[in-house]
Parts: C-alpha cells; structure tokens; sequence
C-alpha cells in the first residue's frame, strides 16, 4: 500500500476541444488528482513541509485547465500530471482524471471521461570519457544532471580506469554510471543528456574516437524500446565490461562480465 493524497472533482472553467467552439465558448471540466507516495514524512512529523500543500496542487490544476486549448482531455490530464509530479519529489506518481460532462456528443450519457497516469521511473545513465581532466569533467556533467529538477541521482558507481573499445590509438577512458529516477520521458531523458554532452563541447570526428564526455541512457525501468533516436536498453551494453562493471556496483546488473578488454577501479569511495 502507498499513501496517498487526493483532490477530488475540482471543478474548472477551460476551453479545452477539438471543436472550434468548444475552445471558443468554453465548458466545465471535473478533475480529480491522486498523488501517490512511498510514505508521505508529514505523517509522523505533522509538519506542512514534509507532505503536499493541496492549495497549491489546486492552483497548478486550475492553471492549466483554464489557461490550456488543448485538442484532447487525454492531453490536458497528462500536462496536469506532469505539473503535479514536478511540483514535489515526495510524490511516486500521479493518477489524473478529467471528466467533461457537456463534451458533444448527440444522446443521453452521464459523463465523458479519461484517466491519465504520470510515473517517477528508475533508469541508469553511463558515463565515460577521455579527453581533458576526465575526472572534473564527469563531475561537473554529474553536477548538471543533479541541478536539472526533474532528475534526482539516486547511486553513483566509482570511476573506473578503462582501456579504449574500437579504436586503440587513443587515451585510457574513466567510465562509471549513476542511478536516477525521473518523470521525464524516455526521448527527453536523451535530449537532456545530449544537451549535457554538448555544453562540454565533446568533439566526435573519429567513431569511436576519443570525447570529453560520453552519456549514454542504458535502462529505463520497464521500458523496452527501438527508434531511429534511441534504444533502451542501449543496444551494445551487454557486450562491453567497461558498462557492465560499474553497473555491477550499485547492484543494476548481475550476469557475466565479458573478458577482454580491461578495467580497473580508480576510485574505491563512490562519488555521492
Ligand atoms: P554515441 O555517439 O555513441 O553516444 O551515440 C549517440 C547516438 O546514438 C545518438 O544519435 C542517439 O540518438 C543514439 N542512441 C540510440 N540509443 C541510445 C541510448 N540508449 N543512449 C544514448 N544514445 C543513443
């Protein structure tokens, strides 16, 4: 069982449709929001900042219910779950049901509704690099991952010293991962870690060549998946020791490491 903490039926004024006139005239929209927790702090400290101010909560509903033209409920449900989610780490996940009861439709019915969930999600990041002070530089690309909102680093592996995969005529690489959890979605996780690469000017002009900072999203819980942007689980971990050392560490990964290559720890303290 987790905690939770619901607001149930807020009724709001919205303009959210695919008709032209329903973004035009407007209509009511019932919404209710149920925010899970692990356990919620305030219980055993009675204290306002160790739970969720509910009159907040309202106010990032109604601003988005009245503020949004959406096409879809479905939609408007998703953009206040990620508000809610956003707005407190405490909270798991976010279940979000948005009734319209004047939605057009030619007949009797009682209501038209949908329920939306939103989710905090485990994943792994792996992380390597070998040109510049390889150590500073994974450091401060940690630090970027630690100051976006919607990550938080939940374990960090040690570094691990690496010989260079592909390409030999280059600098030993420093490797390690991190466990996060976030809301984001799989395609954003990859934006914001690609941003990250690109602040600190990692230079690809041979594959496999040598990079300031390589980040690479190994696994998401519960997701498998394989577009031309990404694939997850990261298609070549299996096969690389230097990923799957690190990812042993902190527990992410317990088959065979495959020989070869080396890898030597650099580091014995974990780095959070
Ligand atoms: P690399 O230069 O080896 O880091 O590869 C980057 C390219 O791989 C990008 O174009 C990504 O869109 C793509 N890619 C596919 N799956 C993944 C993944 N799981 N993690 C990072 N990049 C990925």
């Amino acid at each position: 069982m987790m905690d939770s903490i619901s607001l149930k039926e807020m009724k709001i004024y919205g303009y959210t449709g695919c008709l032209p006139e329903e973004k035009e005239n407007g209509q009511f929209f019932f919404v209710t929001v149920d925010m899970y927790f692990g356990d919620i702090p305030g219980r055993i400290t009675d204290d306002l900042n160790d739970t969720v101010n509910y009159a907040e909560v309202y106010g990032i509903v109604e601003d988005i219910v009245s503020n949004g033209k959406f096409n879809l409920i479905e939609h408007m449900a998703y953009e206040v779950g990620r508000a809610v989610i956003a707005y407190s780490s405490l909270i798991d996940s976010v279940k979000v049901k948005v009734r319209k009861p004047d939605a057009p439709v030619d007949g009797e019915f009682e209501s038209m509704e949908t329920v939306i969930s939103v989710k905090r999600k485990e994943a792994v990041i792996g992380f390597g690099g070998n040109m510049g002070d390889s150590e500073k530089i994974i450091e401060e690309a940690l630090e970027a991952l630690r100051a976006d909102p919607a990550i938080e680093i939940l374990r960090l592996s040690s570094l691990y010293e690496t010989e260079p995969v592909g390409y030999d005529d280059q600098a030993d690489f420093l490797n390690g991962c991190a466990l996060i959890r976030t809301y984001l979605e799989p395609l954003e996780l990859l934006h914001v870690l690609q941003k990250i690469e690109l602040d600190f000017h990692r230079v690809r002009t041979i594959k496999n060549g040598p990079r300031t900072i390589d980040l690479d999203l190994l696994l998401i819980q519960g997701v498998r998946m394989n577009t031309e942007e990404l694939t997850v689980p990261h298609p070549r971990m299996y096969e690389r020791a230097f990923v799957l050392v690190p990812l042993k560490e902190i527990g992410m990964y317990n088959g065979e490491i495959p020989g070869g290559k080396e890898v030597k720890l650099y580091r014995k303290q974990g780095m959070l």
